[in-house]
């Protein structure tokens, strides 16, 4: 699709193809007039304090919690996925946007610091100030639940936002910014900004002053370079390979219905889904047995346990993996080399699968697991670490879950559960590595949204002073008699 003729664009239901919207495909021109009003309402969301910009924030998840069946309908129709995901994300993102709006007083206030002694005239403190504007480009997995991660932790924080929802969900991001309009005192605090990939591109070109990025590690290495270019800070929150470890003493029966869960849920396509099994080998057989008959019992449909591919060319990727997997010698436990029936895919499990096959090593982002058996927790570890890709993970073990959990190289680790950090509001969601940096949600995603400001003032005057050209011998030595004694 050209992106430079086009004034609008459509939104389809992935599961028929049918049309289901237009939307305007904004220009640089657009993004930019956006992006200044968002700065002329900046000063006035600032000064709304905690308080008022709490007032409001909760007077939206009213909105949304009230029209809950019209959001679901809608994130179900853009996305294909069923209704009943659909409500749980929506219901999600509406407990951070309580939780940010609730909490910003309590973790960005500013705090008081000790001068130290021969500071000690001074008084000294730390604020927290918002950027101004922040860009929030979106995907289309989560078309709720991610980007308000970042919109309502920014809006909290005292940003004015422009959103660019992903060009596969544009109605789900108009709904958010019609609702907000229900709600907002003035005009221009959160606008939403339809278009492609060039709009996106516009955005971080614009005179935002920090992006808040989720989607595929190549184009957040674009948005990062974009934003080097004009020094603005940026988070990242890009895909994930992530692994599920699966230790001789866990629930193996728990353990394969909830991997079987993370990994074919919304159709694979989850940041923090399961991509890899290891598995102990003494559990091995036991876990393929168990996953192997709930999976046969999982399907793909309109309304079924999962939609199909909300991005038609991922169909293309997911059996590339397949193929190469296959072609390298992996076995099908289920599924095969013809699991991709678009608009839908198969749940596909392969077993045995060699490490450097793109199965392993690249985001498959579908309905596809491999598992692979291991001799010890330490190769788990190694195997698991041993990806481009840093974000979340999963351990099984009823003894030595801290201890596998402490070793691995991701952002986010469940114990005997899979993806509870994603719910839980108070902890901190980001990766490492490939997967980005920075993190939403918790303190730590106020936090990201605001900058350090250090304000250091006089207590009281003293006799002499050191940061003066008339600064006396007796300062001096006074200084180095102090200095000496303390140290
Ligand atoms: P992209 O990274 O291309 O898109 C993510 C968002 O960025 C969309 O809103 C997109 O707009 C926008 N965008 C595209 N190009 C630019 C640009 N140059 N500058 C700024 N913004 C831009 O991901 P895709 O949607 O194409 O998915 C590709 C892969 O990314 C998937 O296969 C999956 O592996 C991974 N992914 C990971 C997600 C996660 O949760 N971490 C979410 C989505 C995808 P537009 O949609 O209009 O192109």
């Amino acid at each position: 699709m050209s992106t430079t003729t086009l004034t609008e664009f459509p939104s389809h239901n992935p599961a028929t193809g049918e049309v289901i919207g237009t939307y305007r495909n904004a220009s640089v021109e657009d993004v930019n007039a956006a992006v200044a009003r968002a700065h002329a309402s900046s000063r006035a969301w600032q000064a709304l304090g905690f308080a008022g910009r709490k007032k409001v924030l909760v007077a939206w998840d009213a909105v949304i919690s009230k029209r809950l069946s019209e959001i679901t309908e809608l994130v179900a129709l853009e996305t294909g996925k069923p209704l009943s995901d659909a409500s749980l994300e929506i219901s999600l993102a509406i407990g951070h946007l309580d939780w940010a709006a609730k909490n910003a007083a309590r973790y960005l206030s500013p705090v008081t610091r000790n001068p130290g002694l021969i500071m000690a005239n001074m008084k000294a403190r730390v604020e927290r100030a918002p950027y101004g504007v922040v860009g929030v480009i979106g995907p289309w997995n989560y078309p709720v639940f991610t980007p308000m991660g970042s919109i309502a932790y920014s809006l909290a924080a005292g940003n004015t936002v422009v959103f660019k929802p992903s060009e596969y969900t544009p109605g789900v991001g108009e709904w958010l910014g019609a609702t907000f309009a229900e709600v907002a005192p003035f005009p221009d605090i959160f606008q939403v900004i339809t278009g492609l990939g060039a709009t996106g591109q516009a955005l971080t070109n614009a005179a935002v002053d920090k992006i808040a990025f989720t989607g595929s590690t190549r184009t957040a290495k674009k948005v990062a370079a974009a934003a080097a270019d004009r020094m603005i800070p940026t988070v990242l929150e890009c895909g994930g390979k992530d692994p599920v470890i699966v230790d001789s003493d866990a629930n193996i029966k728990k353990a394969a219905e909830y991997a079987l869960w993370l990994a074919m849920s919304n159709a694979g396509q989850t940041c923090i889904g399961a991509e890899r099994v290891y598995v102990h080998h003494a559990v091995a057989d036991e876990f393929i047995r168990e996953i192997g008959d709930m999976a046969k019992e999982i399907h793909p449909g309109i309304n079924k346990n999962y939609g199909p591919a909300t991005m038609p060319s991922q169909l293309n990727v997911i059996q590339s993996h397949i193929d190469d997997a296959a072609a390298k010698g992996a076995k099908f436990l289920i599924g095969g080399t013809d699991s991709v029936q678009p608009p839908f895919v198969q749940p596909t499990i392969m077993l045995d699968v060699p490490e450097d096959s793109l199965a392993i090593t690249e985001e498959t982002f579908g309905p596809t697991l491999t598992i692979n058996r291991v001799q010890s927790m330490d190769e788990a570890v190694a195997l698991a670490n041993a990806t481009r890709y840093g974000l979340g993970a999963s351990v099984w073990s009823k003894r030595n879950g801290e201890k596998i959990a402490s070793q691995l190289v991701t952002g986010m680790v469940s114990i005997n559960s899979v993806i509870g950090f994603a719910g839980v509001a108070t902890v901190p969601f980001g990766g490492v590595k490939d997967s980005g940096y920075g993190r939403i949600h918790g303190p730590e995603g106020l936090h990201e949204f605001t900058y350090l400001r250090s304000v250091v003032s006089e207590r009281f005057a003293l006799p002499f002073a050191f940061t003066t050209f008339k600064r006396t011998k007796f300062a001096d030595k006074f200084l180095t008699s102090v200095i000496k004694f303390l140290h």
